[in-house]
């Protein structure tokens, strides 16, 4: 018997000795991170016949794939050691994907790009803490769309609130009832949010407290801090974390000098530096943008005084500070970071958790500045869709059953259980590991060093963790697919699901090269 294998583009031929083992996986990477595997059934003591490139020439001849019989063995090994997982509807649709969608997919962060390329597993279903593929596989969801499903999927509150909406209509084009109620709630939780406008994405929100803060102060720069995102707009795209990190891009292109000219970007939690900035150009800035508590490169809370020193200066230079609460609003309490450590930003851009899963974003302040938006003032922003009784109401679901008691107190309550798993884990099997939490989300990042800021995030394994994901894909646990994103706990995950992740992250860590002395022999 023959077999014929295709491994990415390329097809290899193997022969079966006696003392078969038959494993199966797809889409793998090995710990080079380049080797693929569309495919692959492999016979332990199979030997390659031939390898073809494409079309091309013969690359080696026909005998071994392997070098010698160690190398073998590690491959074997290897292969053995994870990634079996049935994908072939997601590649053929990936195939299909990549042919009428640029790159395959909608966003980038989307795309396995960051932890060695291949197929994105196509989702199918999701509902409660799970996810279903294409191909019938089951995943624990830690993803939760990168932030926004806090309820888990298809929370029966938010689908009725949906459902209901829709059925009245999905968009007007005029005022509502619903959206007044909806920004009343969020005032209630964010006070600084004096009045607010809604518009259709975090992008979108933030975009326009730049624009805002311009209006308002008649400067034109920005200061930033390093890896912190704000979405995709222009400026703020400039030495940009998360997405653009993940993929190398320092900044993107089709961005003009002149507007690269206007931020100014100095590390997160470096106060020095951040005064130094202020002092060298603090009378052209506009605004101060700030994750008040990064979730971009991670979890990465502020250092002691650190938001309150942004503040001081800040406004003593007569810049505004804006927040970008995209991610953290009502992540962590029924509120903003700026609740939680009470301390006011002049301005707030909110998205994510607040349109519970559907398309939405805010933007707010104090009414002073918020009086130069039109129609009040000279500024202008509109949105066809902004509002849309579709996204207000699953967000006042959304909202509504988060303001429950007890709910942050679970997500915080599963996220340590998990995150003191993880660690005590990474202990026992020697990888080497730094986890930041903050509640019901939390990052690990395989490194030693502490993380406070984004060169710290930048210096974390991201072969280890290209090696982690795949090993928790095949266990059947879903996670963000890059090295700077967190996972998300979410109300509808149970003890169980908790129980059988720590599982998982055992076997993945069991599968990996320790990366330190164990706990064990210390
Ligand atoms: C996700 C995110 C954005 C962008 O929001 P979109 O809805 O994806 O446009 C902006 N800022 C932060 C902090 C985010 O996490």
């Amino acid at each position: 018997m023959e077999l014929r294998v295709r491994f990415d583009r390329n097809l290899y031929n193997f022969h079966p000795h006696e003392k078969t083992t038959t494993f199966f996986a797809s889409t793998c990477i090995t710990s080079n991170g380049r080797f693929y595997f569309s495919f692959v059934s492999i016979l332990e003591n199979a030997y390659l016949t031939s390898f073809r490139i494409s079309h091309h020439e013969t690359a080696r001849q026909p005998g071994s794939l392997f070098n010698s019989p160690d190398e073998r063995y590690n491959w074997v090994e290897k292969i053995k050691g994870g990634f079996l997982l049935h994908i072939q509807r997601s590649e053929s649709l990936y195939q299909e994907a990549l042919d009428v969608i640029v790159g395959g997919v909608n966003s980038p962060s989307r795309s396995f790009r960051a932890v060695g390329n291949g197929t994105p597993i196509f989702m199918k279903k999701a509902q409660g803490a799970y996810f279903w593929d294409e191909d019938g596989n089951r995943y624990v969801d830690y993803l939760a769309a990168f932030g926004p499903i806090i309820l888990g999927h298809a929370h029966p509150a938010v689908t009725s609130a949906i459902v209901e909406a829709a059925a009245n209509g999905v968009l007007y084009g005029t005022p509502t009832e619903k959206e007044i109620r909806f920004a009343q709630m969020l005032r209630e939780a964010i006070p600084s949010m004096e009045q607010i406008r809604f518009v259709n994405s975090g992008t979108e929100a933030v975009m326009t407290t730049i624009r805002l803060a311009r209006a308002y102060t008649g400067r034109d720069k920005i200061l930033k801090f390093a890896g912190c995102y704000h979405g995709h707009s222009d400026l703020v795209l400039v030495a940009a974390g998360s997405g653009p990190s993940t993929l190398g891009i320092p900044d993107s292109a089709g961005i003009p000098s002149s507007i690269a000219r206007e931020v100014i970007t100095v590390p997160y939690n470096d106060i020095q530096a951040f005064e130094e900035a202020i002092r060298h150009w603090g009378d052209q800035i506009a605004g101060v943008l700030v994750e008040p508590l990064v979730g971009n490169f991670g979890i990465v809370p502020p250092a002691p005084d650190f938001l309150e020193q942004v503040n001081k200066l800040a406004h003593q230079a007569g810049a505004l500070v804006i927040y970008d609460e995209v991610i953290t609003a009502f992540r962590f309490h029924y509120g903003g970071i700026q609740t939680l450590f009470n301390i006011e930003p002049d301005l707030t851009a909110l998205g994510k958790i607040i349109g519970g899963g559907l398309p939405i974003g805010a933007y707010g302040g104090k009414r002073e500045i918020m009086d130069k938006v039109a129609p009040m003032g000279p500024m202008y922003q509109a949105g066809t869709m902004a509002g849309n009784p579709l996204s207000i109401s699953a967000g006042t679901a959304c909202l509504q059953t988060l303001s429950h008691p007890g709910v942050y107190e679970r997500l915080d309550q599963m996220g340590k259980t998990l995150s003191k798993e993880i660690l005590s884990l990474a202990d026992q099997y020697g990888i080497n590991i730094t986890l930041n939490r903050m509640g019901g989300a939390f990052t690990v990042y395989f490194t030693g060093e502490p993380v406070t800021d984004y060169q710290g995030a930048q210096s974390a394994d991201g072969e280890l963790f290209a090696q982690f994901f795949r090993h928790m894909l095949a266990e059947g646990v879903y996670l963000a697919p890059s090295k700077y994103e967190a996972w998300f706990l979410t109300t509808a995950h149970s003890d169980e699901d908790i129980q059988f992740t720590i599982r998982a992250v055992k076997r993945s860590f069991k599968k990996m090269k320790p990366t330190k002395q164990t706990g064990k022999t210390k």
